[in-house]
């Protein structure tokens, strides 16, 4: 803040108002200093016109007043002089009345005694001796009409008394003659128009009244002669009759216009006439006319001025104060955003001083803004070891050169940890455009870093898995047919289109080579058109196994419905190479198929002995019939009847030993495996046929069990005879080598429907035997291939019956039976599942 005016003058030195006023004004609002401030001068600058106002008004007052006082002084003196005047001529005229009566004047000698009297009063316009009968006896007229015009001093008629007139001089001198004393007449016209007045000294002889003489005054003159000059150039002075209209002045006024009454007036009687004429003193305010006044209206012009401008700087003032609280809003708004925001800033003047810090610099960096502020490089910040490395990037910074994205540096906490951060650079400019330095934001990355370091770890995990995979990824989006994704195998064997994509998960192209990409997969959209996604990408999870011509290769292609990251639907296929595996399946099928056929043969040869017995049965008889019919017809002791029953006897017996021969042969017979129906004891009657031959020369007794009507099933007849012989044969051996007693040496096959949750509707073979039963290794053992007990034996008996019965999707399990902790037998069983379809094709899921 830059300091104050106030705080520049010491303390002490100010005054108890000062700092009074000092108080209230820190108290005040800046709203409300700001409104003082604007008034103050407005205020100051009305009271200033108000001042000059009642100054002018005073002086003005004061200025009446004095004019008001001259006037009547100037009317005073006026009158004082005209009053002197007239007491003079009055006692004038008393002595010559006395000396007319005393001395008894003659009327000639009346002229030679009041001339000079006339002469020396150029006011007299008339002097007159009446008789008491109001005839003229003599007079002095004086005119100043010209010999020539015929007007004679004598011709007064208007200014005599005439009995019974009502006119001033004969009301006078009645007047005069009843009061015995000098009386003065009112105004009036004489006979030339002069106004006049006229004053009359009765004349008494020893009390008997002997006329009057009469002088008559020219009010003209009067004013002209004894208003004394210095007043009337100062005022004007006037005599009024009683109506107020004026008779004479000292100014003259134009023809025509009316009497000018001034602004002062002093009106005084004349003394001592009191004839009812009035001496008015007038007098002009010409000086200080307010209204007319020059200094006061420039001074109101530069008050309006003044005040005018005062209102339109208030005006601007409020205008400043307005985008000044908008700036002050910002600011607080800017800074508030500066102070929570986590970015630190920092600012650097053009020589790369600090000259702010933010808040969220300092808690980022741990030093307090005035560690950091006025510091020049290298900043306590910078990590010891980097300060070259520092000091190249703010030579950088300081160019203008820094990188738009920003750059990465560390930087070093107060403790002396280090983190990393992203720093982007402005430059800072000032209001006039010119750039004052630089502005550096500074945001930790070091929770970024490692969050990215870990998502680019995990994605390199990622793509490395999927690129590792001998499997082919590939993603299409659906609506465009654009390939997405591919991993390595894929490009390996399609390249980097979506060609091959479309040729795994169309069934036709396999066989028939690329099919067009877009309408597959557009028929797709129309099919999958309004299904929810969720459904989608479950559905259609089946695998298929596909053989593409190109590479010769067979895939085993999984396809998922998926949404893109970018919210598109894609298919994604995942192709596995299976060509190993169906080569490897076809040469186990092949083998397991010689397997079967070898150990169908091992089986016959096994029971060579056996079968050579059974067929020295029927052939013995044959023989034994043919020897007893040979004798009988050499004797010719039999009759055609016997003959043909010995013969269709031998016939029997032949058939018989081929039916043996028969089954043998088919048994072994090497042949494809086929599925067909077939129904269980067709099954078990062959077996057991085949079976009967060991049994019987191992002395075991058999007893078969099979349900009435079972479901068909979908086998290969011979194989499932030859698991069946196989297990019977196993039971025979093991109970003869054993040496059982005849109790024990009899086996149980069982064959009845089941039902299970995991397995639905089977048919169970169970063969039971009483023999010694299984032991723990051989159980551990049983399936394997080449393990056998017997000293003769293959080991591939059981092995082979577990492959045939899962290969028909069928379960086989062998289990002691126990009495107490005895083993006194063992059972083993196979399940088979029933044929469902009810049709003869053959199912397709397993092709
Ligand atoms: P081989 O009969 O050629 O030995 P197998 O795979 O058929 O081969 O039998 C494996 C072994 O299982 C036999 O050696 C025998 O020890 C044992 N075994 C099979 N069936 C029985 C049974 N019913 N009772 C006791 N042991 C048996």
């Amino acid at each position: 803040m830059p300091p104050t005016v106030a705080a520049a003058r010491p303390r002490a030195a100010r005054t108890w108002p000062e700092r009074l006023f000092g108080r209230w004004w820190r108290r005040q609002s800046a709203a409300h200093q700001d409104r003082y401030a604007t008034l103050g001068p407005l205020f100051s600058v009305l009271l200033f016109l108000a001042a000059i106002i009642s100054a002018f008004w005073y002086l003005r007052n004061e200025e009446f007043e004095r004019e008001q006082e001259a006037v009547k002084r100037d009317t005073e003196i006026s009158q004082q002089q005209l009053r002197l005047r007239l007491i003079e001529n009055q006692e004038q005229l008393v002595r010559m009345a006395r000396d007319i009566v005393t001395r008894g004047i003659e009327r000639q000698n009346f002229a030679a005694h009041t001339s000079s009297f006339v002469r020396d009063r150029p006011e007299i316009t008339n002097l007159i001796w009446v008789g008491a009968d109001r005839s003229r006896i003599a007079g002095h007229a004086v005119t100043t009409f010209l010999p020539e015009s015929g007007v004679t001093s004598d011709d007064t008629p208007a200014s005599m008394p005439a009995l019974r007139s009502n006119a001033e001089p004969e009301r006078t001198f009645v007047r005069g003659r009843e009061s015995r004393q000098t009386t003065y007449s009112g105004p009036f016209a004489d006979s030339y128009g002069h106004t006049v007045f006229q004053v009359q000294v009765p004349l008494f002889e020893r009390s008997t009244f002997a006329g009057a003489l009469i002088a008559e005054y020219s009010v003209e003159r009067l004013v002209r002669y004894y208003v004394p000059s210095e007043v009337s150039s100062r005022h004007a002075i006037s005599l009024l009759d009683r109506q107020g209209r004026a008779l004479a002045s000292t100014v003259m006024t134009p023809a025509g216009s009316p009497p000018r009454r001034g602004a002062i007036n002093h009106e005084v009687p004349l003394a001592p006439a009191h004839n009812g004429l009035v001496l008015r003193g007038q007098g002009h305010r010409t000086s200080i006319g307010l209204i007319s006044n020059t200094l006061f209206w420039m001074v109101a012009a530069l008050s309006v001025l003044t005040v005018w401008m005062l209102l339109g700087t208030g005006r601007h003032m409020r205008r400043r104060l307005q985008m000044q609280a908008a700036l002050v809003s910002e600011t607080n708004f800017r800074r508030a955003m500066e102070n929570s925001m986590l970015t630190g800033m920092r600012a650097m003047d053009l020589e790369g001083r600090i000259t702010y810090v933010n808040p969220a610099f300092c808690a980022m960096t741990g030093f307090s803004d005035a560690d950091l502020i006025g510091q020049r490089p290298p900043f306590p910040h910078w990590p010891r070891d980097r300060v070259d490395e520092n000091r190249r990037l703010l030579e950088q910074e300081l160019q203008g050169k820094s990188p738009a994205g920003g750059i990465e540096v560390k930087v070093m906490r107060k403790d002396g940890t280090i983190f990393d951060a992203r720093m982007y650079v402005s430059p800072l400019i000032d209001p006039k455009g010119q750039q004052t330095g630089w502005m550096t934001s500074m945001t930790n990355i070091t929770e970024a870093k490692r969050i990215r370091d870990q998502l680019t770890a995990s994605h390199e995990r990622f793509t490395t898995v999927l690129e590792g995979l001998d499997a082919a990824v590939s993603v299409v989006s659906v609506q465009q047919g654009e390939l997405l994704f591919a991993n390595r195998s894929y490009r390996l064997w399609f390249g980097a289109v979506a060609a091959g994509h479309a040729l795994l998960s169309g069934g036709q192209a396999s066989s028939s080579g690329a099919a067009p990409v877009g309408e597959a997969i557009d028929e797709s959209v129309d099919d999958l058109g309004g299904l929810p996604t969720q459904e989608l990408t479950d559905a259609g999870s089946d695998s298929r196994e596909v053989f593409v011509e190109s590479l010769q290769k067979w895939f085993d292609v999984r396809a998922r419905y998926l949404q893109w990251t970018d919210g598109r639907l894609a298919q994604m296929l995942i192709a596995t190479d299976i060509t190993e595996r169906r080569h490897a399946e076809a040469v186990a099928a092949s083998q397991a198929e010689k397997a079967q056929v070898t150990s169908r043969l091992v089986t016959m040869g096994e029971m060579a002995s056996s079968v050579a017995h059974e067929l020295n049965q029927p052939l013995t008889a044959i023989t034994n019939y043919c020897n007893g019919m040979v004798t009988r017809v050499e004797n010719n002791a039999i009759d055609k009847g016997d003959l043909v029953a010995a013969l269709q006897k031998t016939a029997r017996q032949a058939e018989r030993a081929g039916q043996i021969i028969h089954r043998i042969r088919a048994f072994v017979k090497r042949s494809e495996p086929q599925r067909q129906r077939a129904y269980a004891h067709t099954i078990v009657e062959d077996a057991v046929e085949l079976a009967g031959i060991e049994l019987r020369r191992r002395n075991v007794a058999i007893h078969t069990y099979v349900a009435q009507r079972p479901p068909p099933l979908m086998v290969d007849p011979i194989l499932i005879e030859q698991v069946v012989l196989n297990l019977l044969k196993n039971a025979a051996e093991a109970i003869d080598n054993a040496h059982l007693p005849t109790a024990r040496r009899r086996i149980e096959l069982r064959v009845l429907p089941r039902h299970s949750e995991e397995e639905g509707d089977t048919i169970e073979f169970i063969v039971t035997d009483h023999g010694p039963g299984l032991k723990e290794e051989v159980l551990a053992r049983l399936y394997e291939a080449f393990f056998s007990t017997k000293v003769d034996g293959l080991g591939i008996g059981l092995s082979l019956c577990r492959s045939i019965i899962e290969s028909h999707r069928g379960r086989i399990k062998a289990t002691n039976l126990y009495n107490g902790e005895t083993p006194i037998g063992c059972r083993f069983s196979f399940t088979l599942p029933v044929e469902t379809s009810r049709s003869d094709a053959p199912a397709a899921a397993t092709a």
